[in-house]
């Protein structure tokens, strides 16, 4: 029996590319062998590869200035793969700190070059309950490229406009909230996604960028570090993580078949708005930490009157078929992950527990 996932991540994946692959597990379209048996450059997998990158290319509308990359190592070597191919000595980096991702970010920047903080949200117990307007946030023209985060996973705030940093390239860690609805490409210099949130399983990161960027990218770090080798290679300059490709393969032709991104989007609005509604409207139970304009569609925060209570929430829940919604331990509480594999109806379980979990402590 599968149950009700509301991981942060590694997330809950759409039943139907779980299906798929259990179908195609050990005989992958009558070759004998399963998917991550094939060597990566027959022509199999090629095909699997190449219709990710296809089914990428036509739910976001990617232009021919922008390429996708397929990466290891998770976002978080991503935080110090951008500094190390775009910090030069001559031009700092500007990171918008919006929470605990965008603090490591920064972190490992100022490990290779210059970089400063363009904004914080940061309060001063160490949280974060909104993100900057635009006037908060001022961008320096001669920076080397501007860092933001448009989703923070850990406290359930989201960009809901993008920030726009002018001239200088836009860099964006969109790893929980990555295809939850279109967006302009053309907008940024470089997105990336660990797609153990909203795409796929651990093990591989989703990266759009403008082909121009990439290739103004540093040439005196070795090969495999440079984002270009990639981008040149389609993303096979060594042996490509093909089973993590695959399974995001299964999830992005799901995606397509359920209406693209303007349905994902409408999905997911009318799920946060479900429980948003629900904590507003019983709010001397509920509290929710974050200002409205950035509450997230993706990560919902919560608490209830007492930590006692919270573990209750949770252990209760459990017992009704829904896990994950144990609060990230620095924050404590409760956080509903809401991801595009979270259907409506997971969310209205979830929101009939709270009402008469409320009902009934309350
Ligand atoms: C989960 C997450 C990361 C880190 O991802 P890893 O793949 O574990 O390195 C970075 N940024 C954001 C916004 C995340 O949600």
């Amino acid at each position: 029996m599968r149950v009700i996932n509301f991981n942060p991540g590694p997330a809950g994946l759409p039943l139907p590319a779980l299906e798929r692959a259990r179908d195609e597990l050990l005989d992958f379209q009558g070759s004998g062998m399963s998917i991550m048996e094939h060597s990566h450059r027959g022509k199999d997998y090629e095909a699997v590869h190449f219709e990710a990158i296809a089914l990428l290319t036509r739910l976001l509308g990617i232009p021919d200035s922008h390429t996708v990359v397929f990466s290891t190592g998770g976002a978080s070597m991503q935080f110090g793969m951008i500094p190390t191919n775009f910090l030069r000595p001559t031009a700092a980096a500007q990171y918008v700190l919006t929470g605990g991702w965008s603090e490591k970010a920064l972190d490992e920047a100022k490990i290779v070059g210059q970089a400063r903080i363009a904004a914080t949200t940061r309060n001063n117990d160490g949280t974060y309950t909104r993100v900057p307007t635009q006037a908060e946030v001022k961008f320096d023209t001669n920076s080397a490229y501007a860092h933001t985060t448009s989703n923070n996973t850990l406290f359930g705030t989201q960009f809901h406009d993008f920030l726009d940093t002018g001239p200088v390239p836009h860099v964006c860690d969109m790893s929980s909230d990555f295809l939850w609805r279109p967006f302009d490409v053309s907008k940024f210099a470089l997105t990336y996604a660990g797609a153990q949130k909203n795409l796929g399983p651990s093990g591989v990161v989703v990266i759009v960028a403008k082909k121009e960027f990439l290739a103004s990218g540093r040439k005196d770090i070795p090969k495999v570090f440079r984002y270009q080798t990639h981008a040149e290679a389609d993303s096979m300059y060594n042996t490509p993580p093909t089973l993590a490709i695959y399974l995001v393969r299964n999830v992005l032709a799901w995606m397509e078949k359920e209406g693209g991104l303007p349905a994902m989007e409408k999905r997911n609005r009318a799920k946060a708005d479900a429980i948003y509604n629900c904590l507003d409207s019983l709010s001397d139970f509920y509290r929710a930490p974050v200002e409205k304009a950035s509450r997230s569609t993706m990560n919902v925060v919560f608490r209830l009157p007492s930590e006692a209570l919270d573990t209750e929430f949770v252990a209760d829940a459990k017992k009704a078929g829904m896990v994950g919604l144990k609060g990230h331990r620095l924050t404590g509480g409760i956080r509903a992950s809401i991801y595009n594999a979270v259907s409506e109806r997971d969310v209205q379980t979830l929101v009939e527990f709270m009402k008469s979990f409320a009902k009934s402590k309350g």
